[in-house]
C-alpha cells in the first residue's frame, strides 16, 4: 500500500467515526476491528465499515482539571464515555460547555476540532469531539 491511501485510511477515522459491522452477526464495533470476536473466523472478509451518526448521550464523565501538554489552554475539560445512538461507546472530550452543568444522559452530538497544533511546522491535527446538542 502506497503512503497516501493510508494517510487518507487513517484520516478518515480520525476526522469521523467510522466503525466496522460484522456480517455475520450484524454487531457493529468502534473503534474498528478486523476481526469479529464473537466470530472470530466466520468473519473474516465480512467485516464492512459503517460510519457512526456522532449522536449520542453521555454515559459517564470525567472533568479533567489537569491537562497533558496539548490541552494546556483548556483546563478544566469534560471527557466522556458517549454511547452512541448505534450503541458502540465512543471516547471523547465535550467541547463549548460549563463542566460544572455536565450530567449523565446528557444528548451529544460529534463536531470536529482541532487537538492539536504539531511541533514548529504548525500542522493543525484535527479530531472529533462532541457537543450538547
Ligand atoms: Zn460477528
Amino acid at each position: 500500500m502506497s503512503e497516501v491511501p493510508r494517510f487518507w485510511r487513517e484520516a478518515k477515522h480520525r476526522y469521523r467515526l467510522v466503525g466496522t459491522r460484522c456480517e455475520n452477526c450484524n454487531t457493529l464495533y468502534f473503534p474498528p476491528r478486523d476481526i469479529c470476536p464473537k466470530c472470530r473466523r466466520e468473519s473474516v472478509g465480512k467485516m464492512r465499515e459503517e460510519e457512526l451518526s456522532g449522536e449520542g448521550e453521555i454515559y459517564s464523565f470525567t472533568i479533567v482539571h489537569d491537562g497533558l501538554e496539548q490541552f494546556k489552554l483548556q483546563v478544566p475539560y469534560v471527557m466522556a464515555l458517549i454511547k452512541t445512538k448505534e450503541g458502540p461507546l465512543v471516547t471523547g472530550q465535550i467541547v463549548d460547555c460549563d463542566p460544572s452543568e455536565i450530567k449523565i444522559g446528557m444528548n451529544v452530538r460529534s463536531v470536529l476540532r482541532k487537538v492539536r497544533t504539531e511541533g514548529k511546522s504548525g500542522i493543525l491535527q484535527y479530531g472529533y469531539k462532541f457537543e450538547l446538542k
